[in-house]
């Protein structure tokens, strides 16, 4: 498969545009091939209005049929091979492993909805029979289940070119549920986008879904996504990236005479607690692998712990002072993303006090890691010491006391994750804090670092605001299929009208709440 540059609506290309973008390589500085048309309003009107009309016919495919659509498309995407990572790494210069790691990730996420489509029970189907006998009153047939929203929009992330992106998460929970998706591509990997856009193209055609139930367009001024996010034939979006982009895509969202869900996962600081019995026992190791956590993947994880909180202990400063001088930077993914860490950086370094830096490799976007200190008071007196710096970078807080501690995590706003390293002794002592906790993130970590999302069906990942807009989801993990769904009704409806998940013989033999209980 080669590049086009073209737009892809539905099973057509287009490249009406006059302006075009180009990729560029973070690692040298240097465009990359291939002239991406910016698409123009009539393309995305064309896209979201195929998208419409596709709807009516991909909502009602089964289980069975969307299940094969996700696994063509992984398998598509495998068949990509080579010419997919290498574009990968030109465009984001990220390493072979991680390119070939998070294709797998891609593949397998694919593939884990597929198997919750075979399965079907996902859909949430509640019965309640009719009670025409019941005192005071009968009781209707009542059924629900989870349907479908309708067309929605989806922005690919910058740091996961391909598991956050055009085939990622937001795009399969969305097929999934039985939406149609227009995705715009982030302009820091087009190539890798369109490579993915295309194998999805392919995978609809081949397994006849409708033209439409798929699109991507390029764009890098915020233009096609503003529009996207007005149409009044799209019902949600999908997004993760900056706060700034997310809270303004979700005010656009809000301000439409028909308001629709916006779930942006817009990153958070992953507060890291460590207590007081633990870190005689462990200090050299928890220093070693924070500091690998803080600058995996050049920090550029909505995971990297930005925050470590302590009470006070001289030599575990010391350990980190000696491990943050042996870490790596590397190349970030774009020259704005590099910006803004080094504004970060400069600012924080004007508040707080620098326990060490890393080693600084070459690129054109390449940085150093950098580990801060601070004490309560400054915290807590400069709120630029409590938000993200999207890189390899952290503060280590340290306090005189637990109580100390346990308001600083009162205060906290909402993050994806928080973490906790204690021994049975002090995650006794410290409960008050994991209560405090649960109230604040999505996922709650025992001495463990958040870096590392598993994609399963237990897992959240997701928060309190300003974390997420909306805590109530997850973006990873099966469980994100239920934002783009919302549950009907049926009552009183002749079992030949209902869905096949809600007809008395079970056809798809589906676990079912029935009048109360689970049942298959
Ligand atoms: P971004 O600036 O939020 O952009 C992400 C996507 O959203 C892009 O496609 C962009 O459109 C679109 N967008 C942004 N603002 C918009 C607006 N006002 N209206 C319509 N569309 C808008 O994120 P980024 O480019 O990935 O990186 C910038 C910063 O985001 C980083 O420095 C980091 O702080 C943060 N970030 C966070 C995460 C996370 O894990 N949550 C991930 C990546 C980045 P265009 O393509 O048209 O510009």
């Amino acid at each position: 498969m080669s590049l086009t540059g073209k737009n892809i609506i539905g099973f057509a290309s287009s490249s009406e545009g006059q302006v075009t973008l180009k990729a560029i390589n973070p690692s040298t500085g240097e465009n990359l091939s291939t002239d991406f048309f910016k698409a123009t309003i009539n393309e995305l009107n064309s896209a979201v209005e195929k998208a419409d009309k596709a709807f009516q016919i991909y909502r009602k495919k089964s289980g069975q049929e969307k299940a094969a659509f996700l696994e063509k498309i992984a398998e598509e995407i495998e068949t990509l091979g080579d010419t997919l990572t290498e574009r990968y790494m030109a465009e984001s210069g990220l390493p072979q492993g991680r390119a070939v790691g998070e294709r797998g990730r891609t593949i397998g996420q694919l593939k884990l909805f597929a198997q919750l489509l075979k399965d079907g029970s996902w859909v949430n189907a509640r019965i309640d029979t009719a009670l025409p006998d019941r005192q005071p009153l009968p009781r209707n047939d009542i059924r629900s289940m989870e349907r479908p929203l309708g067309a929605v929009g989806v922005f690919g992330a910058s740091n996961f070119p391909l598991a956050f992106s055009v085939a990622g998460g937001d795009t399969a929970s969305a097929l999934a549920a039985g939406c149609c998706v227009v995705f715009k591509a982030h302009p820091a990997h087009l190539g890798t986008s369109e490579l993915v856009g295309l194998a999805i193209q392919k995978a609809a055609i081949e397994t006849n879904m409708p033209d439409g139930v798929f699109s991507l367009l390029f764009d890098d001024s915020f233009e096609i996504g503003q529009e996207l996010v007005k149409h009044p034939s799209i019902k949600a979006i999908g997004f993760t990236g900056s706060y700034r982009g997310g809270k303004a895509i979700f005010d656009t969202a809000v301000a439409r005479p028909e308001p629709i869900p916006v779930y942006a996962e817009m990153g958070s600081v992953n507060p890291v607690f460590v207590l007081p019995k633990i870190i005689q026992e462990k200090s050299q190791s928890i220093a070693q692998n924070y500091v690998a956590s803080v600058t995996l993947g050049v920090g550029q994880f909505c995971t990297n712990p930005g925050m470590l909180l302590l009470e006070k202990n001289a030599d575990f400063i010391s350990a980190l002072e000696t491990q943050i001088q042996e870490a790596n930077g590397g190349v970030m993914l774009t020259t704005g993303i590099k910006d803004a860490y080094r504004k970060g950086v400069e600012k924080s370094e004007n508040l707080s006090k620098v326990i060490g830096k890393g080693k600084t490799p070459s690129g054109f976007t390449a940085v150093e890691p950098v580990l801060f200190h601070a004490d309560i008071d400054t915290l807590i007196a400069n709120p630029h010491l409590s938000e993200e710096i999207f890189g390899p970078t952290s503060i280590v807080v340290e306090g005189n006391s637990k109580d100390e501690l346990l308001a600083v995590a009162k205060s906290l706003a909402g993050h994806l994750t928080a973490t906790v390293f204690g021994n049975e002794e002090d995650l006794n002592e410290y409960q008050d804090l994991l209560e405090i906790l649960q109230q604040k993130v999505g996922r709650l970590i025992i001495n463990g670092f958040p870096t590392g999302v598993e994609v399963c069906h237990a897992m959240v990942h997701g928060g309190p605001f300003p974390s997420t807009t909306d805590s109530r989801s997850t973006s990873v993990g099966t469980g994100s299929i239920t934002r783009f769904t919302r549950p009907v009704c049926f009552q009183d409806f002749p079992d030949s009208l209902l869905p096949d998940e809600l007809k008395s013989g079970n056809p798809l033999n589906i676990w079912r709440l029935v009048n109360g209980q689970n049942e298959q």
